[in-house]
């Protein structure tokens, strides 16, 4: 079994505050660590749940967090961006089974450090009227490649919209959400061993279905401010909606995703 781990950092336990997550200050730098543990104890776990290879993918900001020697040696880190699968890169290399780590909730939810892949220029991803969060997201993308996601780890919020699209994922909660930048966290021990204990087990028994989104994809997307919307639709194939709301039709959830990773990119032009 070829297993890929793909690590946010957003829902690792210890993990409240955008200091944590943006490098250049000794909070991320301590962070990142976190972030490196709960992977590792996810690679454990799927050792013992079964797989016989693993990639592990760095999933947040510039893709290159974790310490590439700080990670569990018997698995291979997919690191650097641009890439064109983002946070599911590794899905190429034919992977059984997904498990997200460090998950957070979607833009304008109530869980820690929710957004949905950029908290600057997304407030809302809509694929064929379900609105998803990354999870759901990259889910989607992964059953394109025939893989279901076992299982995924984060705040309450997270696991309690995720559960509603990614039926028969093992979810691990790590910490609660008391808000935006504050919540209650098991210790970095403790979810990391709760981590380790649940991937081995969600892999070790049976696998759940892939999470499909047929094609043709309808994207909709809120922006977070009129400006973006305008810069966005200057992409011929995007359409307008509304002051915020933006539109595009795409053959597969890959082609969709690709877009957004695409208008991600465009809007550093507007910060
Ligand atoms: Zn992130």
């Amino acid at each position: 079994m070829k297993v890929l781990i793909s690590v946010d950092i957003e829902g690792v336990a210890g993990v409240y505050h955008p200091e944590q997550t943006r490098a250049g200050n000794t909070e991320y730098e301590r962070a990142r660590l976190l972030m490196a543990e709960e992977a590792n104890a996810a690679i454990a776990g799927a050792f013992e749940g079964g797989a016989r290879e693993v990639f592990v993918n760095d999933s947040h900001g510039g893709y290159r967090n974790m310490p590439p020697d700080r990670l569990d040696p018997r698995a291979v880190a997919i690191q650097g961006k641009p890439r064109t699968l983002g946070m599911m890169a590794g899905l190429e290399a034919g992977i059984d089974a997904v498990v997200l780590i460090g998950c957070h909730a979607r833009a304008h939810s109530r869980g820690i450090l929710a957004h949905t892949i950029n908290s600057f220029a997304f407030a809302r991803v809509v694929l064929n009227g379900r609105e998803l969060g990354e999870a759901g997201l990259n889910g989607a993308l992964a059953a394109e490649y025939g893989a279901p996601v076992a299982a995924a780890s984060g705040d309450d919020v997270f696991i309690a919209e995720t559960a509603e699209h990614l039926a028969g994922t093992r979810f691990i909660e790590v910490k609660r959400a008391t808000g935006n930048n504050s919540g209650i966290s098991l210790s970095p021990e403790r979810a990391r061993a709760a981590i380790r204990e649940g991937v081995a087990a969600a892999l070790g028994g049976p696998l759940p279905p892939p999470f499909r989104i047929p094609g043709p994809i309808r994207a909709e997307i809120r922006t977070q401010t009129p400006a973006l919307a305008d810069l966005f639709c200057m992409w011929p194939t995007l359409e307008r909606l509304s002051g915020d709301d933006v539109a595009f039709d795409a053959p597969s959830v890959e082609a969709a995703l690709r877009m957004v990773n695409s208008l991600s990119a465009m809007s550093s032009m507007l910060r």
